[in-house]
């Protein structure tokens, strides 16, 4: 019966390969740290701007920018909380600071 040991084997391989994605998104997640996160929610607070023609100064709340999201980000520090701020801000983590803080070497544009 060759038919059902290559669709066994056929099982098997497909597994095989979603195991390792699930293990290295966990990884992934593990391993973002919170510049990432901020990063991650300037780039959500901008494409929400930008489908909902908010100006400079418009609020910006979390629940706004989450679809935009993959997760709801959390700062490594469990104590860190972050605040989306207005339209034309930077996020800002309350332990680490906004981007800009983290990396002076390293202008964002978004
Ligand atoms: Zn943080």
């Amino acid at each position: 019966m060759k038919k059902w040991s290559l669709i066994i084997l056929g099982i098997a391989v497909v597994l095989v390969v979603a195991g390792a994605n699930a293990l290295r998104a966990t990884r992934v997640k593990a391993a973002q740290p919170c510049s990432n996160n901020l990063r991650n929610l300037d780039g959500a607070k901008h494409q929400w701007a930008l489908e909902n023609k908010a100006k400079p100064g418009d609020p910006v709340t979390m629940e706004n920018i989450l679809p935009y999201l993959a997760r709801t980000p959390t700062c490594n520090v469990p104590s860190g909380k972050y605040l989306v701020g207005k339209v034309g801000e930077e996020p800002k983590c309350t332990i680490h600071g906004t981007v800009s803080q983290f990396k002076p070497d390293q202008t964002d544009s978004f």
